[in-house]
């Protein structure tokens, strides 16, 4: 298991203040919503790099973006995001309900507490998440992809 960490910042320039470790993606993202509510900017990082679509560990690219943040997800990004080579694929042939199926399986076989799989109503909202911040990542997409070193 990875742990999550949270920044918050008031403006955009401030230091950051650094929250955690949390054990799961979950607490981080309830913990963080809480202070986007107050107005914070937030994000959510892993300890690790992963796939940023699919959170495999086996990133082998980099997309350029821009900074963005999801306003319905109350959830930013910084700069690269990294790409597995199966999600590199759909992103590249333009296969964004691949893309979304195949993040949506990751996700419940990362988030083994989550009761995803029989739970249709929070597979739902899981899924329209994902498609959410897929398409952050179409408009904040800044460049071609580079393999990484
Ligand atoms: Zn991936």
């Amino acid at each position: 298991m990875t742990d999550f960490y949270i920044t918050t910042a008031e403006k955009k320039g401030d230091l950051k203040k650094v929250y955690g470790p949390y054990s799961s993606y979950i607490e981080a993202h309830e913990i963080g919503a809480r202070f986007g509510r107050e107005g914070l900017i937030t994000e959510v990082h892993r300890a690790d790099i992963v796939c940023d679509f699919c959170s495999t560990p086996e990133v082998k690219w980099m997309y350029p973006a821009d900074d963005i943040a999801v306003d319905a997800l109350q959830w930013g990004s910084r700069g690269e995001w990294a790409a597995c080579d199966t999600c590199h694929a759909l992103i590249e042939s333009s296969e964004r309900d691949k893309l979304a199926e195949h993040s949506l399986s990751n996700f419940i076989k990362f988030n083994p507490e989550m009761p995803v799989a029989s739970d249709s109503e929070m597979r739902r909202e899981i899924a329209k998440g994902i498609r959410a911040l897929h398409e952050a990542f179409f408009l904040a997409r800044i460049g071609k992809a580079e393999r990484t070193p």
